[in-house]
Formats: structure tokens, C-alpha cells, sequence
């Protein structure tokens, strides 16, 4: 069972969610050993079912990030750790789950805030 939250902005109503555990996925052997394709394609994520796929192997986690400066959403591969936007290189990225009280870029005014749980 995975928890989550949305987080919004208290000015432009940017949503976001958030959940603690990130989007866990296995390499599939067969896809990247056999098939040839690369480590990103032969990603399987299992977010639901949380069950690791047939013939997977090397799992790590996608946490999703959101880039305080240009405002892109990514995923930041516990495997293959970055520290900066993809899109513009920023070194100000920020997990989703420590969003808050993060300045939002979207609108540069409001502040993000938690909007109650889920349960996934
Ligand atoms: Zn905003
Ligand atoms: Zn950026």
C-alpha cells in the first residue's frame, strides 16, 4: 500500500501528487539483454500492481521531481541519480513529496500545500 498526497498552490491552484514511494520498476532481462533495447525502454514500472514483473531484475525507484525553476515535472532515478532539471539544467529540483512550503513556479506568488491523503 503506497501513501500519497496532492499538493497545491495556495495562489494558482497548481496540482500536483505525490506519493512517498515513488514509481518502483525492474529492468526486463529479456528486453534488454535479448531485444537490445536500452535500460530507460526496458524499464517496467509495477506502481499497481505492486508486484515485480516476470524475468525483472536491477530495481530501483523513478521519483517524480518538479523543477522550482521552469516548472518541468521528471522522474530521478534512484539508480541514476541527477541533481539538475533535465530541461534546464537547474540545480533547484525538488522532490514532490517535500513540496511544501516550496515557492510554486508556475506562478512565483503562492506556496505549495497539502490537500489531504490518499491511499493507493
Ligand atoms: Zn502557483
Ligand atoms: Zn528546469
Amino acid at each position: 500500500m503506497a501513501q500519497g498526497t496532492t499538493m497545491v498552490c495556495t495562489n494558482c491552484q497548481f496540482s500536483l501528487e505525490a506519493w512517498e514511494d515513488g514509481n518502483p520498476y525492474g529492468i526486463d532481462a529479456d528486453k534488454l539483454l535479448i531485444e537490445g533495447l536500452s535500460r530507460q525502454e526496458a524499464k517496467v514500472h509495477f506502481y499497481h500492481p505492486r508486484q515485480p514483473p516476470d524475468g525483472a531484475f536491477e530495481f530501483g525507484v523513478d521519483v517524480p521531481h518538479l523543477c522550482l525553476a521552469c516548472a518541468s515535472e521528471f522522474c530521478v532515478d534512484s539508480e541514476e541519480p541527477t541533481s539538475t532539471c533535465p530541461s534546464c539544467q537547474s540545480p533547484k529540483i525538488c522532490d514532490l513529496c517535500e513540496l511544501e512550503s516550496k515557492t510554486c513556479p508556475k506562478c512565483g506568488r503562492g506556496t505549495f500545500v497539502s490537500d489531504g491523503f490518499m491511499i493507493s
